[in-house]
């Protein structure tokens, strides 16, 4: 961590290494048609309708809601992994751009697969060149192996080489995944998200990214994220951004299984975000409290940004962001999910 110049009320920007921003506005949607058994359920039931009823509307708003939420949390970094299959052309911009507005810095991907058929996948795929191609910060997104053809792999994998990124993808997340089928296609640019029911052996190169309380959410199990060789980094899987929170759930999920494993742990899995996210680096966040040590953030559940910096410019000051008008995008946000719900609502 940077700490040269920091304040002992002072951390860099939090890094989120996984997040879906459509998912800012999927709380209070209306409830499922029937209530989820497992996690391919809630995938079906849950997620795969509310991707399906998204449009380049909503999916601004959902963005620029998130990135405000994000600001608030002292989260000035993003790795967002997105899947809108009746709005795919244009999003990945859409997402970026309703960042860059509000002030938060954000790694767009999106999630190729086969589940609408293989003219889906090839638009998700040109999708990713379209925004890498013309600068974007980004990667090459895949939903997960489990729902993309060898094809589809081989081509996500090597349009990342082209781009010189790597891969963001589901891996492993439920017990219902033949990740295998990614082993010689990874290399240390991919992320990988989860890892849930990977052996210790997996043979896949790349970053882990633990989403605690997801997993816990969605009953998948726990990942135990410290018998891997590799990196880990942290990420909300669409909870929010709230970076220090998510650090809180990762650290007592680990002594809940063993008590010894103190919070260096997984404040060290926050610290990865900083090498997935280098830029975040620069930013300065004076926090509400001091001093901002993991064995005290472990057990503190109270505290907030009073200011957020991004490189030096201020976007977030005195509760409030500095370049946006927050009220607006809370309630534009409000407006765009009204829709959304009613539509999922006529979906099947
Ligand atoms: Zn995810």
């Amino acid at each position: 961590m940077r700490q040269d110049d920091l304040a002992a009320n002072q951390t860099p920007g939090l890094v989120c290494a996984h997040n879906h921003f459509y998912s800012a506005l999927a709380r209070g949607m209306p409830a499922p048609p029937t209530t989820p058994t497992d996690f391919s359920e809630i995938l079906e039931l849950v997620w795969w309708r509310l991707d399906r009823a998204l449009d380049l509307d909503i999916i601004e708003w959902s963005a620029k809601l998130a990135a405000l939420t994000a600001l608030e949390s002292g989260c000035t970094a993003v790795i967002d992994h997105h899947e809108s299959p009746n709005a795919i052309e244009g999003s990945l911009s859409v997402i970026a751009d309703a960042c860059a507005e509000v002030g938060l810095r954000v790694n767009c991907t999106y999630g190729i697969t086969d589940r609408h058929g293989p003219e889906g996948a090839a638009a998700g795929l040109a999708e990713n060149d379209r925004f890498l191609s013309e600068g974007g910060i980004g990667m090459v997104g895949l939903h997960a192996a489990f729902t993309c053809s060898d094809d589809t792999i081989a081509a996500a994998a090597e349009l990342a080489e082209s781009h010189g990124v790597g891969v963001h993808v589901h891996v492993a997340e439920g017990k219902v995944d033949d990740w295998e089928r990614l082993v010689g296609h990874t290399n240390d640019q991919w992320l990988l998200i989860h890892g849930v029911h990977l052996p210790d052996d997996h043979g896949l190169a790349g970053t882990i990214v633990h989403n605690p309380r997801s997993n816990m959410n969605n009953g998948v199990g726990y990942s135990r994220p410290w018998r891997f060789d590799q990196p880990v980094a942290l990420g909300t899987d669409g909870i929010g951004s709230d970076m220090l929170d998510e650090f809180r759930v990762a650290f007592v999920k680990s002594r809940e299984v063993d008590v010894t494993l103190g919070p260096d742990l997984a404040w060290s899995w926050l610290e990865t975000g900083w090498q997935l996210f280098p830029q975040a680096a620069n930013d300065t966040v004076t926090w509400s409290y001091e001093v901002m040590d993991p064995w005290r953030l472990a057990y503190t559940t109270q505290l907030s940004p009073v200011e957020v910096k991004l490189d030096d410019k201020i976007v977030w000051a005195d509760g409030s962001p500095t370049t946006v008008d927050g009220d607006e995008i809370k309630a534009k946000a409000a407006e765009a999910a009204t829709r959304l719900w009613a539509r999922l609502a006529d979906l099947r």
